[in-house]
């Protein structure tokens, strides 16, 4: 049947073969559930907790984007599971080459970015959609980890909580690569959770697609048989993923190329970005407070 419907698929973009994409589509429809972007102007969305209570509410990816002549977008093995990434070794040996393209080398890096399950709150019927799944930039990341944090007094609190929790709101500005911002986060207060959204969300792995080293070395050495135009990219330029952080990486940049340096973002650089999982300002107060929060609730964790 998967088969089956594949080629359909395929059949529908007039025989074009996907690129290859970092989020399982179909293993998202599975589970009842569809990719959630930001429109520009005001968006207004929920947080649903994770089901593991110990777990911070979002998961961090590290992605590889415009690789070989199919631009496929890659999981960074070695990011997310410390297994070798064929990207990230070619960067490093290029990093030791004096005579190495810069240009190329940033080119390498993989881009951190945030998935979340939300609701969308604007109005009734979008809540009615249900659990969604939000894939955005850093910045959304940033703006979240500070309205979790009060400014006066540094307390942290979860604003993913079943009861206790909030809306975030915030404005998105511009849809193209150059112009999107993401400003004004701000919370209001919300109606508790209700249980059907509650029940849905999914462990972030089950719906991410990991390439295996051998994939990625062939797409990455062009090989890939995916041509043109291509669903990966659709679904990039649907979701708002063409942002300013998301900009395409050519993976063969011209040299001297003036635009190029600016896709070298401190945001898309692992080097020059602190690891949430090692920033104690960020997630782990962020756990530590929703493990707080439950135990004054007497909710069971
Ligand atoms: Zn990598």
């Amino acid at each position: 049947m998967k088969a089956i419907r594949e080629e359909t698929e395929i059949a529908d973009r007039g025989g074009t073969t996907s690129r290859r994409w970092y989020v399982n589509q179909s293993a998202l429809e599975a589970r009842g559930l569809k990719m959630w972007a930001a429109k520009k102007g005001v968006n207004f969305i929920s947080i649903v907790p994770p089901q593991d209570p110990t777990r911070y509410f979002g998961q961090r990816i590290h992605v590889h984007y415009n690789i070989g002549a199919a631009q496929d977008a890659f999981l960074c093995p070695l990011e997310m599971k410390r297994i070798p990434c064929p990207i990230c070794e070619e960067r490093k040996r290029l990093q030791q080459d004096s005579e190495a393209d810069q240009n190329l080398i940033s080119s390498l890096r993989p881009t951190i970015r945030y998935l979340f399950f939300i609701v969308d709150m604007k109005d009734r019927s979008t809540a009615e959609e249900g659990v969604q799944l939000f894939d955005c930039p850093f910045t959304v990341q940033q703006g979240i980890i500070k309205l979790s944090t009060d400014s006066r007094t540094g307390e942290v609190t979860d604003i993913s909580d079943p009861a206790a929790g909030k809306t975030v709101v915030f404005e998105r500005t511009g849809m193209g690569q150059k112009d999107t911002r993401y400003l004004g986060f701000k919370i209001e207060e919300r109606e508790p959770l209700k249980d059907d959204v509650l029940s849905k969300p999914v462990e972030f792995g089950e719906v991410l697609d990991f390439a295996d080293e051998e994939e990625i070395s062939k797409a990455f050495q062009g090989e890939s048989t995916s041509k043109k135009e291509s669903l990966g990219h659709e679904i990039a330029r649907e979701l708002g993923l063409d942002g300013e952080e998301t900009k395409p990486l050519p993976s063969q940049p011209p040299r001297g190329g003036d635009d190029i340096g600016k896709v070298d973002k401190p945001v898309s650089t692992k080097e020059e970005q602190p690891e949430p999982s090692s920033n104690p300002t960020g997630v782990d107060k962020l756990e530590e407070a929703r493990r707080r929060i439950r135990e004054r609730m007497g909710k069971k964790s």
